[in-house]
């Protein structure tokens, strides 16, 4: 372990780590400092009983440009889930297809009661406006909400509240919609160009794939940083440790805290109950979203499904999202999925046995109007000490790997000044 590394790293999440291998690589000295036992931040794994239980339900969109930088996705052992959902509407599930990888399916799907034809077509409009420009284009083009934007187009309110509110509030855990329509373009955009994907050893394998090329000794775990002073920081313990630079890479509201902003920005937050079956209804690669707009459950997936390592032979695990933080206890809130699962499944769901209930306070920022393009920020907040992260309202894998990396670069300019 360096003891006077030339920067210090607050927070081991992809942030944090990105920016750790980008100063590696040019030859600095460096440490990160994390508050938690493990590296990840939000995207960590835990191992339960031949399980592997991801810290709330999220996937890799094999297009972020960064990732695909940054990442070996061989090595990952992607697998991808089926370009599309199953929508359960009015007591049916219903297949949704991208149909410009599953024609057919995309094709019986016009069929289907969820949203008119012409919302369909309006799939295709809205798909080609997402894919044209650059990615710092789409996020120079004027603003609205999600929900405006999808009205803008010209979708039906059937076609908003049985897909989009599900999806596109499931992806940003935000039902109102109320999210950038910067950030909704940005994410169709992914899906529309890559595989939504499942590491073979859970999202957690990625922040241990990066980790896995830095130097060891420079990531430190239990090192919460309580303050920051000129030319180094405090941890919780009392313990002060010296750098020329910092960069803080934490989430939101703890970057706020440590900055002294009086401004704490807002948090969404979202729940995932993990049950195990022997019994799965089906065993496709599926996202079930609900489209009927009531219950708790916003989405549900098989894991094993996708990934057969996600459960131990003979058994699939089963991932249920809910958005927010609901106010019952764990087990009310059990009770209240399996009548949900029950009314879906049958009386098979009786049988899932109940795993585990993560609860995810910050799990994004609002990332509401406004947002801005997030690699024109600058990272520098003053001589020495620098910001990356979410910092500034835009959050996902790809964001924080880019903000990390550009963090480094800002450390980098100022050291050889
Ligand atoms: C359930 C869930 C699902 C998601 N789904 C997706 C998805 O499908 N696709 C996608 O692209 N994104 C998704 N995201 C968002 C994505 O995971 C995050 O935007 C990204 O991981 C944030 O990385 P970060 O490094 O900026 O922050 P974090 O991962 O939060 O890392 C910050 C780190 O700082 C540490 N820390 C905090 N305070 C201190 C302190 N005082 N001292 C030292 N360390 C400290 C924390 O312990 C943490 O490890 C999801 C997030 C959640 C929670």
């Amino acid at each position: 372990m360096n003891s006077n590394p030339d920067v210090l790293i607050i927070g081991g999440g992809l942030a944090g780590l990105c920016c750790a291998l980008q100063l590696h690589k040019s030859g600095f000295s460096f440490q990160v400092l994390e508050a938690s036992d493990g590296i990840g931040g939000r995207v960590r794994t835990d191992k339960v009983e031949g399980f592997l239980l991801d810290r709330g339900f999220q996937v890799l969109l094999t297009a972020y440009p960064e990732a695909r930088r940054v990442l070996d996705y061989d090595a990952l052992r992607l697998s991808p889930f089926y370009p599309g959902a199953l929508i359960r509407h009015k007591n049916h599930f219903y297949r949704f297809a991208d149909p410009w990888r599953h024609p057919i399916d995309g094709l019986l799907g016009f069929f289907t009661p969820v949203g008119s034809f012409s919302d369909k077509l309006r799939v295709r409009k809205l798909r080609s406006r997402v894919l044209r420009g650059s990615l710092s284009d789409l996020y120079n083009r004027p603003e609205t909400t999600t929900l405006q934007a999808l009205r803008n187009t010209g979708f039906s309110e059937d076609m908003i509240d049985c897909f989009f509110r599900p999806f596109i509030g499931g992806v940003f855990f935000d039902p109102t919609l109320g999210v950038s329509s910067r950030m909704f373009e940005f994410g169709f955009r992914m899906f529309s160009m890559g595989d939504t994907a499942l590491p073979s050893g859970g999202m957690g394998a990625i922040p241990d794939q990066i980790a896995a090329r830095l130097p060891e000794g420079t990531v430190r775990t239990e090192a919460r940083v309580e303050s920051i002073q000129e030319g180094g920081v405090t941890l919780r313990s009392g313990e002060k440790i010296k750098a020329r630079a910092v960069v803080v890479a934490t989430e939101g509201p703890e970057a706020a805290r440590l900055l002294g902003d009086k401004e704490k920005p807002g948090s969404r937050s979202v729940t995932c109950l993990y049950f195990e079956t022997a019994d799965p209804p089906f065993s496709e690669p599926l996202l079930v979203l609900n489209g009927e707009g009531k219950g708790p459950i916003n989405s549900l997936c098989f894991p094993s499904s996708v990934a057969l390592s996600y459960a131990p032979k003979g058994k699939s695990l089963v991932s249920v999202t809910i958005i927010g933080n609901p106010d019952q206890g764990d087990q009310q809130l059990e009770s209240a999925v399996r009548a949900q699962l029950k009314e879906w499944f049958g009386r098979r769901a009786d049988g899932w046995r109940y795993l585990r209930t993560y609860r995810i306070l910050h799990a994004l920022p609002m990332q509401a109007p406004p947002v801005s393009d997030p690699t024109s920020r600058p990272h520098q907040i003053r001589p020495g000490l620098f910001i990356s992260g979410e910092y500034q309202n835009v959050a996902s894998i790809q964001w924080a790997m880019v903000s990390g990396r550009r963090a480094a670069e800002a450390v980098i300019d100022w050291l050889q000044k």
